[in-house]
């Protein structure tokens, strides 16, 4: 199962007392006139500033979905890549719903976590048993869906059905923990539920399909990591803008650990000998030879990640050939 994340956002708990006591929330709701002006002064600057991206004017529930589980933790290129590249093979929920196991996950390619692409054809098939061939409206049946969070779902909600629904991606959090609460660096100072609580309040009724991508792409382009508030249209109304006026500055939050030598480098070593094989199997000792395992315990280490994948529906083996997928049916 995909877990559905904002991207690279790892939402500090709930701060509590020394007696184990949740502490007080922070006040989430800006007063009225400050948040009317925040609204439109975000939604004028997306308007002047929007990015085409096809998946927000589609008004297709199946496009805003690909778009959005391709985009977790993903750069915005490869999003366009892969949305791109997904559509054109899997136009519809019935085509991915149809295709087979090892074709969706070479269409995926390198795009991010192949559970991801796993989860939409799961999703796919779903809904064609459940949903009569179509991704639901109602957000408890769209959270019951395989790899669908709350990300996913609202942002499924706005594009596809036009729905109020606050979406929250690493970008608005730091957005909202700034210009709500004053946190310099909000992924790791501002807990979720002071970002939901903050998100829901500043959002504006009936403008979901502009809201959620404004403070989107505000987040990427103006309020960034180390933020541009000199051209900022909300700094007069912002909670840390002082703070930044007076040269304090977002301390980095922990980086991801190192890729080099990591069970992530040798998964996607593993997935892309599979993606290569020729007439779709490879043999146990060419996979290893080829994943660059060249002692006995590397190629051991091979075999159970094998097994792994194969556990999470990503490939299939026999013991002595694997294949992306599930393994073919004899003929
Ligand atoms: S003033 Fe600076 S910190 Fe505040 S929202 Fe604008 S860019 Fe972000």
């Amino acid at each position: 199962m995909v877990h559905d994340e904002a991207p690279g956002y790892a939402p500090p708990t709930m701060p509590r007392t020394t007696s184990g006591h949740a502490v007080q929330q922070r006040p989430h709701a800006l007063p009225p006139a400050r948040r009317r002006a925040v609204q439109r002064r975000l939604l004028d600057w997306y308007d002047a500033h929007a990015q085409p991206f096809p998946w927000r004017t589609a008004r297709d529930p199946y496009a805003a979905l690909v778009a959005a589980v391709a985009a977790q933790q993903t750069q915005m290129s490869r999003v366009i890549e892969v949305y791109a590249r997904w559509m054109e093979a899997f136009p519809t929920l019935a085509s991915l719903a149809r295709a087979d196991r090892a074709a969706v996950l070479q269409t995926w390619g390198r795009a991010g976590y192949p559970r991801r692409a796993v989860g939409l054809h799961e999703t796919a098939r779903r809904c064609m048993e459940e949903h009569d061939g179509t991704l639901p409206r109602d957000p408890e049946a769209l959270l019951a869906l395989p790899g669908v969070g709350p990300f996913t779902a609202a942002i499924v909600r706005t594009f596809g059905f036009g729905d109020d629904a606050p979406a929250v991606d690493t970008n608005i959090v730091r957005v909202l923990g700034r210009l709500v609460f004053g946190d310099l660096q909000p992924a790791r100072d501002t807990s979720r539920a002071e970002i939901d609580a903050a998100a829901a309040a500043l959002f504006p009724a009936g403008e979901g399909a502009r809201w959620n991508p404004a403070l989107m792409d505000y987040g990427a382009r103006v309020c960034t990591p180390r933020p541009h508030c000199e051209v900022c249209v909300v700094a007069s109304m912002c909670a840390a803008r002082p703070r930044f006026a007076a040269g304090e500055v977002a301390a980095p939050v922990r980086a991801q650990g190192a890729f080099e030598g990591s069970e992530r480098q040798a998964r996607g070593r593993v997935m892309q000998v599979l993606r290569d094989a020729a007439g779709g199997s490879v043999t146990f000792p060419t996979l290893a030879k080829r994943a660059g395992a060249t002692t006995a315990e590397e190629r051991a280490r091979v075999r159970i990640l094998l097994g792994r994948l194969a556990e999470e529906g990503l490939a299939w083996t026999d013991g002595r050939r694997a294949g992306l997928g599930h393994r073919p049916a004899k003929r």
